[in-house]
């Protein structure tokens, strides 16, 4: 089975991402990884709160650790028990469908799950958009 390493909060940025990231490369990536959670095949997603996939192509990833400091493993932590996951390490793509996907289309704003990053305002747009509230 394919897998997918994902790092907790990447679970909303998946789900508001529009095309835009940090620089391309980033952005070709992580298009792969959202294609991957829209596709058909099961997938097993290996939850964590250190560099994932995504990660992997970002210019803020230095040696593996990324370099916009502690408030992202806060935020990882926050979307982790935001969703029940605290714990959690490894989730099928039909658990994150069944589970995870049906609480995200009820969102009516980011602040209910995420803490202010670059994209906050994007992704507001974005879940607006999508959830049609
Ligand atoms: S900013 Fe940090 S957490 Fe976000 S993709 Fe880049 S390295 Fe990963």
């Amino acid at each position: 089975m394919k897998r997918l390493k994902l790092r907790y909060h990447h679970l909303m940025c998946c789900y508001t991402f529009k095309g835009v990231g940090y620089n391309e490369a980033f952005s070709q990536n992580m298009k792969q990884v959202v294609s991957m959670l829209g596709a058909s095949e099961e997938l097993e997603l290996h939850l964590c709160g250190g560099c994932d996939d995504l990660c992997a192509w970002c210019p803020h990833n230095r040696g593996g650790q990324c370099d916009t400091g502690e408030s992202v493993c806060a935020r990882d932590r926050e979307v982790a028990a935001f969703f029940g996951l605290e714990g959690r390490k490894m989730l099928l793509l039909s658990e994150y469908r069944s589970n995870i996907l049906p609480k995200q289309k009820q969102l009516s704003s980011i602040d209910e799950v995420c803490r202010k990053c670059t994209f906050t305002a994007l992704c507001q747009q974005v879940l607006t958009e999508k959830n049609q509230i």
